[in-house]
């Protein structure tokens, strides 16, 4: 099967009925680009920058971290990279922070949340960003937002720092994409409104479900309730891709439901342009793409949202193709 596979390394991403599908992977570190495109990614649809900070003393400086964003770029060519700005807190902590300890960490001072309270900090992620905007095709994301305005306040520090480095003569990107994850379900019931002002969505699921569900997604006693092909979070995709949709922008999906084979017929069938997955995963998800009709998978998608239960849309799925032995 692997040597099937292989043989769709440069292709594009086609659906049998003909949509262009955007097949990216998702990367820790600059290093892991190469494995990306020896999968064959068209884009890197979530480089977690988090491990730039993590395992470390300090902060890293402005300049390590232009230097590991150029590097991405770089070797992407024309391709579309999207980085995600700091997400720090929950499961991830950063000890040379000294942040307080939270009784509910994933619920608590994360992400944006941190990133627009410890703004000097975030200030210096957004030059280098900015910095290396020129070196290839940079979208950058915030993580975690669950308001308008936290979009609007990172929105705003992105633009005064691409100001005030024009006038010290760097140059900046002229056209950078600012989209948000989404992966609260306060983001994704507003999506319509926040499509207005955001140039895309990405759906983090690995968290969307675990605030939906109510469920944390690193304890096992409750492990059964974390269940990404309920109707409820089906139902939740459906509108973030519609709203997107609505206001022309495009709308992706950068948690692990995205490479998931029993997930990408219903995602398909949503409307869903870009997925973004473990590089090892790409051309096991090609392949199947090109064998899904995307009209067909309209119908799928849509009676699965009518189900009550996250186990009959899984079984209705796995019924209604054979494609994943
Ligand atoms: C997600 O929440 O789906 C996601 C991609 O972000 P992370 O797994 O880094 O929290
Ligand atoms: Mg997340």
């Amino acid at each position: 099967q692997r040597a099937t596979w292989a043989k769709l390394l440069n292709e594009k991403t086609v659906t049998a009925d003909g949509t262009r599908i955007e097949l990216a992977a998702n990367i820790g570190t600059p290093e892991d680009v190469e494995g990306a495109l020896k999968n064959g990614a068209e884009g890197i649809g979530l480089y977690r920058t988090e491990f730039l900070y993590m395992g470390r003393t300090q902060l890293p400086s402005e300049e390590e971290q232009y230097n590991a964003y150029k590097t991405v770029l770089e070797k992407m060519g024309k391709h579309p990279v999207v980085i995600r700005t700091l997400d720090i807190g929950g499961d991830k902590e950063l000890p040379y922070l000294n942040m307080p300890k939270e009784l509910n960490p994933f619920l608590g001072f994360r992400a944006i949340r941190l990133c627009l309270e410890m703004q000097d900090m975030f200030r210096i992620q957004l030059r280098a960003l900015l910095r290396a905007s020129v070196f290839g095709n940079l979208k950058i994301m915030f993580p975690m937002i669950a308001t308008l305005e936290e979009f609007r306040q990172a929105k705003q520090m992105v633009e005064d720092e691409k100001a005030k480095l024009i006038t010290e003569g760097i140059s900046v990107a002229e056209k950078i994409e600012i989209g948000i994850m989404v992966e609260i379900p306060a983001t994704a019931l507003l999506a319509d409104a926040f499509a207005k002002e955001v140039d895309f969505f990405s759906i983090g699921t690995n968290d969307l479900i675990q605030y939906t569900m109510a469920a944390d997604r690193m304890n096992e006693k409750v492990s059964y309730l974390y269940q990404p092909y309920h109707p409820a979070i089906l139902r939740l995709i459906d509108m973030v891709i519609q709203a997107a949709h609505k206001e022309g922008k495009w709308a992706g999906m950068c948690g692990e439901m995205a490479g998931d084979p029993v997930a990408i017929p219903l995602l398909l069938g949503l409307g869903l342009d870009e997925f973004s997955m473990s590089a090892s995963s790409v051309l096991r998800a090609r392949s199947m793409m090109k064998e899904l009709s995307k009209e067909e998978m309209k119908v799928h998608a849509r009676k699965a949202m009518t189900m009550g239960t996250g186990e009959d849309v899984a079984r209705y799925v796995k019924e209604s193709f054979r494609l994943f032995e």
